[in-house]
C-alpha cells in the first residue's frame, strides 16, 4: 500500500524504483492487485507526500499505508484524452466549497475511502481553475455508481462517481487553488511508468506460463518448442519484453533520480503496452486451443493486457507527448 512512504507515516521507506519492481513482479500473477499497488502508490500517497499539508499528511497516510483506499477523480463522461475540459465545478461559499458534477471510470472507486476530486474553482481562468479536492468517502452527496462490467482487469472496480452539492472545507483543499492541472499531470507522468510496469509484469507472466508448456507439449515427435519456426518467434517476443523492460526501468530510473523523464516515461508506458498485446496473442497462440479455453491464464492476460493502451494516456496521447518533447528537443 505504502512502498516508497517514509515510516513516520508507516510506509515502508522504500524507493520508487522499489515500487515500480513490486507493481511489475504483482502483474506477473495478476495485474488488478498490481494496479491497486500502482494507483495507491504513484498517485493517491504521492499527491499527498507531494502537496499535503502536515495536517493531511498525518490524517490521511498512516491510513494509507495499512487500510484505506485512495480513487483519482479526474475523468468525466465528456473529458477523457482531453482531460483539463472536465465539467466538475467547486463552488467557494465562505470557507468552504460545494462540489458539483460526476466522475467516470473511477478506479477502486467501490472500495475507496477518500477521493481525489478535481473540480473546476474557477471556470473564467479555464483549466488554470482546476483544483484538487479530498473528499472523503461518507461525505453527504457523494455517490458512487455501478461498477462497469469490463473486458479485463475484472478484479478493479471501475465507476462513475457523482458529487451533488458535496459540501468540502477548504481545509480539504489539495495544494493550491487552481493548480489541479499540474498535479494531474505530474503525477501521470510518473503513474505511466506504474502502467508500463503493470504491463511488463502481465507480458512476463503471461510468457512465463507458456514456454514450459511448449517445452512439454509434443507434435511431429517432438516438443513444438523444438522446432525453429517456434524458437523465433519465441526469441523475438523474449527481445521486446527486455527492451519494454529497459524502457520502464530507464524511466523509472530518471525520475528517481529528479531528472528529464516525460518522454521515457510515455516512450514506457506505450511500448509495454504494444508488447504486452503482442506477448499474450502469441501465447494463445503457441499454447494452440487449449490457449484459447479459460483451463488456462493465457486468455485472461490477453483481456487484461488491453488497458494499456487506453488508461493514464490512450498510446495515442502517449506518441503526441513523445512528439511534443522531440520537438522541444529540436
Ligand atoms: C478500466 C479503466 C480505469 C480507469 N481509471 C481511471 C481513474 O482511476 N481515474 C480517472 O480519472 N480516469 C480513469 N480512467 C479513464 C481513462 O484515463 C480514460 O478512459 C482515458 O484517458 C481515455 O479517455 P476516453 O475514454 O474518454 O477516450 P477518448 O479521449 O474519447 O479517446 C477515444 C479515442 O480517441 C483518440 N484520441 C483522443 N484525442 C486524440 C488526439 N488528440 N489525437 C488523436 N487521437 C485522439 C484516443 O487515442 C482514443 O483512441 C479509467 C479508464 C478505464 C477504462
Amino acid at each position: 500500500m505504502s512502498i516508497d512512504l517514509g515510516s513516520e507515516y508507516g510506509g515502508t521507506g522504500s524507493s520508487f524504483f522499489s515500487t515500480i519492481l513490486v507493481i511489475e513482479e504483482l502483474a506477473k500473477v495478476d495485474p488488478s492487485v498490481a494496479l491497486v499497488c500502482e494507483l495507491q502508490n504513484t498517485l493517491t500517497n504521492k499527491l499527498f507526500t507531494t502537496y499535503g499539508t502536515e495536517e493531511q499528511k498525518s490524517n490521511y497516510l498512516p491510513r494509507l499505508a495499512k487500510n484505506l483506499m485512495g480513487s483519482f477523480c479526474l475523468s468525466e463522461v465528456g473529458s477523457g484524452s482531453d482531460a483539463f475540459s472536465l465539467k466538475t465545478r467547486a463552488e467557494k461559499k465562505g470557507d468552504y466549497y460545494i462540489i458539483s458534477g460526476s466522475k467516470m471510470w473511477i478506479s477502486f472507486a467501490e472500495h475507496a475511502g477518500v477521493f481525489l476530486v478535481m473540480a473546476n474553482a474557477n471556470p473564467s481562468a479555464g483549466y488554470k481553475g482546476i483544483t484538487c479536492f479530498i473528499v472523503d468517502r461518507d461525505t453527504e452527496g457523494l455517490h458512487v455508481g455501478k461498477k462497469e462490467d469490463k473486458l479485463g482487469i475484472r478484479a478493479t472496480s471501475t465507476c462513475p462517481v457523482t458529487f451533488e452539492n458535496v459540501k468540502v472545507p477548504e481545509t480539504k483543499i489539495l495544494g493550491q487553488v487552481g493548480q489541479g492541472y499540474k498535479y494531474a499531470i505530474g503525477m501521470l507522468n510518473t503513474g505511466r511508468i506504474g502502467i508500463a510496469a503493470q504491463m511488463l509484469g502481465l507480458a512476463q507472466g503471461c510468457f512465463d506460463h507458456t514456454i514450459p508448456y511448449t517445452k512439454e507439449r509434443t507434435q511431429f515427435g517432438k516438443s513444438i518448442f523444438d522446432f525453429q519456426g517456434m524458437q523465433h518467434q519465441i526469441a523475438q517476443v523474449a527481445v521486446q519484453l527486455e527492451a519494454a523492460r529497459l524502457l520502464t526501468y530507464n524511466a523509472a530510473r530518471l525520475s528517481e533520480t529528479g531528472k528529464p523523464f516525460i518522454k521515457e516515461a510515455s516512450m514506457a508506458k506505450y511500448y509495454a503496452a504494444e508488447v504486452a498485446t503482442v506477448t499474450t496473442s502469441k501465447c494463445i497462440e503457441w499454447m494452440g486451443g487449449v490457449g484459447f479455453t479459460k483451463d488456462y491464464p493465457m486468455e485472461k492476460y490477453y483481456r487484461d493486457c488491453k488497458i494499456g493502451t487506453i488508461y493514464e494516456g490512450t498510446s495515442i496521447i502517449q506518441l503526441n507527448t513523445i512528439a511534443k518533447c522531440i520537438a522541444q528537443e529540436y
